[in-house]
């Protein structure tokens, strides 16, 4: 395993991973994974011996990089001590870490039911409000991505909605606040939500909402607009959920992407950085109200592995990491850093549109002509196969080192919070 086969470039793992894996988004006869063998700290290695540094913490969620040994001895051990009980049993990681996310999500977010992933976080978000409320629209935006199963691609707005349609029933879109690419003022699109609001009656459960948008672009509303958005929300009988998925976990030098705004969600949906990516772990904390509503009634929702043991030790031992090493505080200051580094891009390079974000997550927007904001690429690109501009700007990366997502017409710099300047 590992060694690259004379005859075609191909390792042998990369001859079977084609053969017999299917691909995520991905076209199969496009699929060419490239073998990694390793990582430590925020770099990792292919079979061919290359080195790169992650610009993007991989899908944006390995956020303690590749050497948090404390979290994988922390694995190791539950694994040996009881690597699974059924969800129906407490087990001390899955309390312990109920009681930590209690301490470090906003305000009284009290209680956690535990999942898998990010989508099995949101869909059970989704749940939650619309038992909670007794309503079944979710309102959510066009710019956002929320997960891949059912609910949550229905409330997604990017086009990777488009082949699950019509998908769950009851969701509605809205305007975002994207400032650099929209004709609308992003204080003005939350109007718009009020305005649709109240045009669809009292029959929506819960605004669904990235507090920062992430794989649309990195995109920050503006300091007054999330607060007024739960007004908005609250004002119609709706509860406010943020998908802090991407944002949460110290990527934007807060422990979550709320804390930037100072508000409170009804109902949060965690994951990615939960576990710095050791384990797959899911989690949407609730309210002390909304979980006083499940103690009279059923929520009709669970998983064999929810709330595995294994993936809540990592869990618990993630955030512990964060503490301990002072993880959120750097992320804010070296965040500083890079964004001023980036920005300098804008001044020297005529295809940088826009650089932005807070602390280390940021995006960093090309332009075919900066005066007119004449984008690369279309959001049709997203389902397109063939490679974009910004896909050959991530090879010529690769080429040179540097592993850096792209979306459309943003490149998204989102590496692990224990990067140093001199890796930046
Ligand atoms: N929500 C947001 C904001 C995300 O960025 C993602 C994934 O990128 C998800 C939900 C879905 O998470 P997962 O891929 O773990 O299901």
């Amino acid at each position: 395993m590992g060694d690259p086969d004379p005859t075609n470039d191909r390792t042998e793992t990369e001859r079977l991973d084609e053969e017999y894996v299917f691909g995520t988004w991905a076209y199969q006869s496009e699929v060419d994974p490239t073998e990694v063998t390793g990582g430590e700290g925020v770099r990792f290695t292919d079979a061919s011996g290359n080195e790169y540094i992650d610009f993007s913490g991989q899908l944006m969620c390995t956020n303690l990089g590749h050497s948090a040994e404390a979290v994988s001895e922390a694995m190791a051990e539950q694994a040996e001590e009881g690597a699974y009980f059924a969800p129906g049993f407490a087990t001390e990681a899955r309390a312990q870490l109920g009681e930590k996310l209690a301490e470090v999500t906003p305000g009284d977010l009290t209680k956690t039911f535990f999942s898998t992933s990010g989508t099995e976080a949101v869909e059970a978000a989704i749940k939650i409000a619309r038992m909670y409320t007794g309503k079944d629209k979710i309102l959510s935006r066009y710019r956002s991505y929320h997960g891949a199963t059912y609910g949550s691609i229905s409330a997604t707005g990017d086009p990777r909605r488009l082949v699950a349609e019509p998908g769950v029933p009851g969701m509605v879109k809205a305007p975002d606040p994207y400032d650099y690419g929209s004709t609308l003022d992003p204080m003005e699109s939350l109007e718009y939500i009020d305005e649709m609001l109240m045009l669809e009656g009292d029959t929506v459960a819960a605004v669904l909402v990235e507090p920062i948008i992430g794989s649309n672009g990195v995109i920050v509303p503006p300091e007054e607009y999330l607060p007024r958005l739960k007004e908005i929300a609250h004002d119609h009988g709706a509860l406010l959920i943020c998908d802090e998925v991407m944002a949460g976990f110290g990527r934007t030098g807060e422990w979550f992407g709320s804390d930037v705004f100072g508000v409170q969600p009804d109902v949060m949906a965690m994951s990615k950085g939960l576990s710095g990516a050791y384990a797959p772990l899911g989690a949407t904390t609730v309210t002390p109200e909304i979980a006083e509503h499940f103690e009279e009634n059923m929520f009709c929702h669970g998983h064999t592995y929810a709330g595995h043991p294994v993936s809540c030790a990592a869990g618990l031992a993630a955030l512990r990491t964060y503490e301990e090493e002072g993880l959120i505080e750097r992320s804010s200051e070296v965040g500083e850093y890079l964004g001023d580094r980036l920005a300098e891009l804008e001044e020297d390079h005529p295809s940088v549109g826009d650089t932005r974000g807070v602390g280390l997550f940021r995006g960093i927007e090309l332009t075919r002509d900066p005066d007119d904001r004449v984008p690369f690429g279309t959001r049709d690109d997203r389902m397109s196969m063939g490679s974009t501009v910004l896909d050959e700007v991530s090879a010529a990366a690769m080429d040179e080192g540097t592993y850096v997502a792209n979306v459309i017409n943003t490149f998204i710099v989102a590496p692990p919070l224990t990067i140093t300047e001199g890796e930046i």
